[in-house]
């Protein structure tokens, strides 16, 4: 249910056990549901319906990784990136006019490289997306929509026959975090997938991964869901808070002030100006990516698919294969460079043969990153009834569930099933 009427906006919470949560993507609509399973009165913030494609929630590569582990910065990024950044048609963006507003982030990207941090964050990672399914399945289950989800693994894709005996140092941190890997060479790639292009030459292949067929459709169906249950949606833009001695009382929109008891700042990208009001500074950027549907084609592809060295993924989605990549520093108000999804469809190409011309469906989101590869998941420092739920980067579809349990816990006052020590804002 959606609601304009800003006298009504400011009554829509009842006292006592409200919750006002800022944003619903992925990430708010799977806390709103988990919120109110709990017994809270919920409302949502967003000026967009859920599921709609303004969202970073929509056009995603639909991973559903519980075995994903490994961080963006890897030790060696650092001789990586020059070359990265110089190839005009390579998987990372950056413009001169936008080096200032990504240097401090990228500087921090890089210092969470070091070998003495990957461990931590690796363990960060697979604490969370180890529960994909746990915290997915009974949400999907309730809202009809089994059918979105695969389980069909996930798979890399090496030009260099060489290349998957050499990554030992991923292998071992998924190995070691009890992720399946196996090691395929040509012929067992060819009868995994047989429309990859024959430049393809060895494989790892996961095993446990999943997949979801249309992310924008499961966002949409969890927040009917989160609907019936009674959640409600207010359509407007949070600017901001009003406090009262013990914290924050209502969110100030452009509707008018929604009061509630508790606060959960889930807005993706646009999350930092927020949590700055309520005293947490954390290092949040739009990390661009886009995506291409070519429409209708159907290659036979089974698995989520990624080409390691030039970083794009295949997924065979309703609709489609969808093909998605690329990182793209740049401020959130620059315009789409749609050159930048004119790769991706020269990428597909590339990948399978056989491909003909097709409808091609361009779209860009911005991914919340943080510069660790881990979100923040915290009760404010200052504040103890505003929860942050944002910056999940990459990883957003497949934590989103588990977020949303766990700060239905917070909210709660429950012991957290996992420790979130990891994911506060003071490690920045
Ligand atoms: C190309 C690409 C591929 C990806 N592939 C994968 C993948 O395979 N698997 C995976 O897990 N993740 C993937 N991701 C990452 C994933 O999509 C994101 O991490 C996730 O969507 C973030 O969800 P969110 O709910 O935090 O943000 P969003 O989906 O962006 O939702 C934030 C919401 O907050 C609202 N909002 C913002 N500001 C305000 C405000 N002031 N007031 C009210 N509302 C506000 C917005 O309107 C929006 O609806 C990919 C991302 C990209 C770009």
């Amino acid at each position: 249910m959606s609601d304009r009427n800003s006298s009504e906006a400011a009554k829509l919470l009842d006292r006592g056990r409200s919750v006002s949560i800022i944003g619903a993507g992925a990430v708010g609509v799977c806390c709103a549901n988990y919120l109110q399973d709990a017994g809270f009165d919920v409302v949502i913030i967003d000026p967009v319906e859920p599921g709609d494609p303004q969202q970073c929630s929509y056009g995603n590569a639909g991973g559903l990784s519980p075995g994903s582990c490994i961080p963006n910065a890897m030790p060696g990024i650092l001789r990586e990136l020059p070359g990265l950044l110089l190839d005009p048609d390579g998987p990372v963006s950056l413009r001169l006019l936008d080096l200032p507003h990504a240097l401090p982030w990228l500087l921090r990207f890089l210092w969470s490289s070091r070998a003495s941090r990957v461990g931590e964050i690796a363990d960060a990672m697979i604490a969370l997306n180890r529960l994909t399914f746990e915290y997915y399945n009974p949400l999907i289950a309730e809202a009809g929509c089994m059918d979105l989800i695969q389980h069909r693994g996930q798979l890399f894709v090496y030009e260099d026959p060489a290349a998957p005996a050499r990554m030992t140092t991923s292998t071992k941190m998924r190995r070691d975090r009890g992720v399946k890997v196996e090691l395929l060479n040509e012929s067992q790639l060819r009868e995994l997938e047989p429309s990859l292009s024959s430049a393809y030459k060895a494989g790892l292949f996961l095993p446990e991964q999943g997949q979801c067929g249309n992310p924008g459709r499961l966002i949409a169906s969890l927040w009917r869901l989160a609907a019936q249950k009674g959640v409600r949606q207010l359509r407007a833009k949070a600017k901001g808070f009003t406090f009262g001695p013990n914290g924050p009382v209502a969110v100030l929109t452009d509707d008018g002030p929604v009061q509630a008891d508790y606060f959960v700042i889930a807005a993706g990208v646009f999350s930092g100006p927020l949590a700055q009001q309520l005293g947490v500074r954390v290092p949040l950027i739009g990390e661009r990516g886009y995506h291409v549907v070519l429409e209708n084609v159907d290659v036979g592809l089974r698995a989520n698919t990624c080409c390691a060295a030039r970083r794009f993924v295949a997924a065979p989605m309703e609709g489609g294969l969808r093909l998605t990549g690329t990182a793209e520093f740049a401020k959130p108000s620059a315009p789409p460079r749609w050159e930048r999804s004119e790769i991706l469809v020269r990428q597909a190409k590339f990948m399978f043969p056989s491909l003909g011309e097709s409808i091609v469906q361009r779209w860009m989101g911005s991914r919340p990153s943080t510069p660790d590869s881990i979100p923040v998941i915290e009760r404010t420092p200052h504040h103890p009834n505003a929860i942050l739920a944002f910056g999940h980067g990459h990883q957003g579809l497949m934590a989103a569930a588990t977020t949303g349990k766990l700060v239905s816990q917070l909210v709660s006052g429950e012991t957290t099933r996992i420790d979130l020590s990891p994911y506060r804002s003071s490690r920045f």
